[in-house]
């Protein structure tokens, strides 16, 4: 029976990547009643959340805002620049790259799916590291007739722990002289992780609500690039409820050719006052911190974090291995019931493999500590062997390194 009764006291610690936890100054803004959608206090709102969201994704091209989840956003990315039987690049970082490709091979396209070959712990190796810009370059340098239309890579792969350098995959298309437009899954990367859509050189870039910008879930977006805006008019992928260039049109006075999801827009406005007035790098910053200090206490409890390559660590959450005969949705399971925190599940290949952690949205130093108690108890109660305290390490860490003033931070 469904006990939607049970009241626990306290807080649920909700350390899955997404939802994350939303701040109580969001929840407030978006509990403001719901306006005509066509008034004038509308545009106003409508034109300050687009130039606030502009400068998330670091660009000056439009930024289609829609009332979806992530996976809306992918279609809209994909149906917007490509036509039936285009041939695709994509890469398997994990889960959500696979999502993305069975979603463009369902429309369509043709893709090809590059992967490291071999595996690790029963861990594909391509599912441990970041994208190899080099596979692609291969690929593209191969392409002499240009049959290419995309690269399609995620930034932070959410089912794995492990960012992609972005930056690399334009150099190496720009390297094969090639005309690809290069799109990217920012979805749980983006007001996180450091992304730059226009000095990237990015197209298409695709995010959600329910990440890195402490909303609840419902609300999705494509950054643009001329290139991508200029494809979107020949591109022959049926397109309706997704095409940009009615919502760019509409946008221009705030509003939008269908009603829009008001009290997430609210939402929206007040995270982006939040993330601005901190300042990007600030964020980005603590991001980093965050997962250090996690970080510390899986090498603590002599665990494998599961990205392999220290270089690309996501800053959003960690991935941790389970030593082999030991079921992490039943430690998971364990730590739901005893201690009321949500962590992660192993999605796809690496499902009952690892668990997650989340670190980001409405979190800081000692709700982290809460979560990894909650986890050095779960994981002792189901008989996992431990070398040391996590909670110790990260509580050492922590101390020890303190939050930057934004002053250190300032460019
Ligand atoms: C969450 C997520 C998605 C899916 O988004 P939904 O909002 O669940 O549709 C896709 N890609 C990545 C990288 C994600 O983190």
């Amino acid at each position: 029976m469904l006990t939607l009764d049970f009241h626990p006291t306290g807080r649920h610690f909700l350390q899955i990547p997404g939802p994350s936890p939303v701040p109580d100054r969001i929840l407030r803004a978006m509990s403001l009643p719901t306006i005509d959608h066509r008034g004038p206090e509308f545009g106003a709102l409508g034109r300050k959340v687009l130039a606030d969201i502009q400068k998330i994704f670091q660009t000056r091209h439009p930024v289609a805002i829609y009332p979806a989840s992530g996976t809306g956003a992918w279609e809209a990315a994909l149906t917007n620049v490509l036509s039936p039987g285009d041939r695709v690049v994509m890469y398997e970082t994990g889960h959500f790259a696979s999502l993305w490709h069975k979603m463009a091979s369902r429309l369509g396209v043709q893709t090809e799916f590059l992967a490291l070959p071999g595996s690790e712990h029963a861990v594909p190796a391509s599912w441990r590291r970041g994208v190899q810009a080099d596979l692609i370059e291969q690929r593209l340098t191969a392409d002499t007739q240009h049959q290419i239309k995309a690269v399609c890579v995620v930034h932070n792969e959410t089912s794995t722990g492990v960012t992609s350098d972005i930056a690399a995959v334009r150099r190496v298309i720009d390297a094969a002289k090639h005309p690809a437009l290069l799109m990217v899954d920012t979805i749980s990367g983006l007001a996180s992780a450091d992304y730059r859509h226009d000095e990237w050189g990015v197209d298409v870039a695709v995010s959600g609500s329910q990440k890195g910008l402490m909303l609840p879930p419902g609300m999705s977006f494509n950054a643009l690039s001329p290139k991508a805006i200029a494809a979107s008019k020949t591109a022959k992928l049926p397109k309706a409820f997704w095409a940009w260039d009615e919502i760019i049109e509409m946008n221009q006075g705030g509003y939008w050719p269908y009603t829009p999801n008001t009290n997430l827009l609210y939402g929206l406005s007040e995270a982006c006052d939040m993330l601005l007035g901190q300042g990007l790098d600030a964020v980005f910053a603590r991001h980093q911190r965050w997962g250090e200090g996690v970080r510390a206490a899986v090498r603590a409890w002599g665990l494998e974090i599961q990205c392999a390559d220290p270089a690309v660590y996501s800053p959003v959450l960690t991935g941790v291995i389970m030593p082999e005969g030991v079921d992490a949705d039943a430690v998971r399971k364990l730590i739901y019931e005893r201690f009321d925190c949500s962590l992660g599940t192993g999605l796809g290949k690496v499902k009952g493999r690892m668990f997650r952690i989340g670190h980001l949205g409405d979190c800081n130093d000692l709700t982290l500590m809460a979560a990894l108690s909650g986890c050095e108890m779960g994981l002792k109660l189901s008989g996992v062997r431990l070398s040391g305290s996590g909670v110790l390490a990260a509580m050492e860490y922590f101390a020890g390194q303190p939050m930057a003033a934004p002053s250190q931070l300032a460019q």
